[in-house]
């Protein structure tokens, strides 16, 4: 009888729990079914426009479209508006929908590096003129602007490194923010008209604004080519684009003062192909050209980059640095990290004069320079 008593317990207890579950189960799943429609709903809507309020008219507004076109537009009383900001819009009647905040959307953090580069001047060899050079160019007007005011003379803004790649203008440019403890603003000048269609000419705004906030400061526009090359042709929506950010670029070197803080390095491969307007006096008028390293050059080099490894005793360099005539820094420093891998591979703790050998040949035998670039800038 007591038995009995206890299983009806029993089983009207799993009996209320099995219901909680399933509807526990049944709330949960809902909740799903739910959420996915909301999702599914959201994925079906247009695209929306991001648009910049210019003026307020009347019951409508003028906003400028990311092609820099302009409409009049109407907008709902709900939405709260004043020129200057930044709106959504209907890809097809460009009805404002709703304001949002800029900072959310363009946030210039996003399309630069940022750093305090640790490069030390001993770091980068067989560029002493270059060294030199950055150092009146860049160093002393950052340091001492009290010697340019005395002397009455105006510093340049900025300069232009140009040679082929990898022979360490990145590198120069870190350095010189390293001797004068300025912070390092990179930005590639083909990701700002490429990846950013519509925003190059802000972002180069916003870019400057930056650096003036995070002074002293320099800011690095590497393959600037893509910028400020020669246009023979501007009729298209993109060349416009890039015209437009150019543009900017120079009213933002025209506007600052040689003495302020900001100092702009541009880089590039291809100095041929550059508008003369970019090397004005008082734009980017010292040009400083960084050439593969002479035989010298690829000793020192060598030097740098072998320092800290561990190597045999019997290695000859005068040897070893004749096998890389032709190549730049990046390539010399691969050679390194290279003939590192094959010690490591073959299991042992020093790196041999013979795993150099092997790593100048494989060096050697890539024939796109490019990807040593890649595998090891
Ligand atoms: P690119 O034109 O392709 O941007 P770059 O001239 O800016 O190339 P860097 O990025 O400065 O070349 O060089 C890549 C790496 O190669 C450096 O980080 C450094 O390790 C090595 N290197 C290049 N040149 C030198 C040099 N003169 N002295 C020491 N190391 C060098």
């Amino acid at each position: 009888m007591g038995d009995s008593k206890n299983f009806e317990k029993e089983s009207t207890y799993s009996y209320s729990s099995y219901h909680t579950d399933l509807e526990d189960e049944n709330k949960l799943l809902k909740d799903t079914v739910n959420k996915l429609k909301t999702d599914l709903d959201r994925l079906r809507l247009p695209p929306l426009m991001v648009c910049e309020v210019c003026d307020l008219i009347d019951d409508g507004a003028i906003v400028k479209v990311p092609n820099g076109n302009k409409f009049f537009v109407s907008f709902s009383k709900d939405v709260k508006i004043i020129p200057g900001d930044t709106v959504l819009a209907d890809q097809k009647n460009l009805n404002i929908v709703r304001k949002i905040d800029s900072n959310k959307i363009f946030d210039v953090n996003k399309f630069v590096i940022i750093e305090k580069p640790d490069i030390k001047w001993n770091k980068v060899g067989a560029l002493d003129q270059q060294i030199q050079e950055l150092k009146e160019v860049i160093e002393l007007p950052l340091m001492k602007p009290e010697l340019f005011k005395k002397i009455g003379i105006s510093p340049p803004k900025g300069l232009l490194l140009h040679g082929p790649p990898g022979t360490g203008k990145t590198l120069l440019a870190k350095a010189v923010a390293k001797s004068t403890n300025s912070t390092f603003i990179e930005v590639v000048g083909s990701e700002l008209v490429q990846k950013y269609i519509g925003e190059g000419a802000k972002l180069i705004k916003e870019i400057f604004q930056l650096a003036r906030e995070k002074s002293p400061s320099i800011v690095f526009i590497d393959e600037i080519d893509a910028l400020a090359a020669k246009r023979l042709d501007i009729g298209t929506s993109g060349e416009r684009e890039v015209q437009r950010t150019f543009m900017q670029l120079l009213a933002e070197l025209d506007g600052f003062k040689p003495l302020s803080n900001v100092k702009i390095i541009g880089c590039t491969n291809r100095i041929d192909i550059l508008d003369p307007a970019i090397l004005r006096p008082g734009r980017l008028d010292r040009l400083i050209k960084v050439p593969t390293p002479d035989k010298e050059g690829i000793k020192e080099i060598f030097n740098i980059h072998t320092t800290n490894m561990s190597l045999t005793t019997n290695i000859d360099f005068e040897s070893l640095s004749s096998q890389m005539d032709g190549f730049s820094g990046a390539e010399i420093r691969a050679v390194c990290t290279e003939a590192g891998y094959f010690a490591i591979r073959k299991d042992r703790s020093k790196v041999k004069e013979f795993d150099f050998i092997e790593a100048i040949n494989k060096v050697k035998s890539v024939d796109d320079e490019t990807d040593y670039l890649q595998m090891f800038g």
